[in-house]
């Protein structure tokens, strides 16, 4: 039997989490289109970025970086706080769908996990279609 392991790793989780969950509270901006991002406070102009958008990634906005650094990069950045409440149910939920469907699950993070798939091409025609 043949080693396959996936690496999960959902893009800019929390700001991904935060752009559909706005979606579907009825929002009609879609934070992944726009230059935004996860964290700080633009008012008090304090906090560190925690997840951007690929828009906001053009003009240099890194996570980990400072908000004031950012807002210089990109006046414009939409900002939004984080909701840690609402990125742990979406984990949750993204761990129970992968787990309904692999053997073994190693979370690694919030929002990153390695499947071992090794075996599966007796259930599934081939690894990659799930
Ligand atoms: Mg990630």
């Amino acid at each position: 039997m043949k080693t396959t392991v996936f690496h999960v790793d959902v893009n800019s989780a929390f700001l991904s989490w935060e752009a559909v969950d706005r979606l579907q509270k009825g929002e009609t901006t879609d934070l992944r289109t726009i230059p935004s991002a996860v964290g700080g406070d633009r008012e008090k102009r304090r906090g560190v970025i925690l997840a951007k958008s690929i828009p906001a990634k053009k003009y240099g906005v890194i996570t980990g970086e400072p908000v004031v650094t950012a807002l210089k990069k990109c006046p414009d950045l939409t900002l939004v706080p984080p909701n840690h409440e609402l990125y742990s149910r979406c984990s949750d939920q993204l761990f129970a769908l992968l787990e309904k469907r692999c053997p073994v699950v190693e979370k690694f993070s919030i929002d990153e996990c390695f499947l071992d798939m090794s075996g599966t091409e007796y259930i599934y025609p081939e690894p990659l279609w799930i």
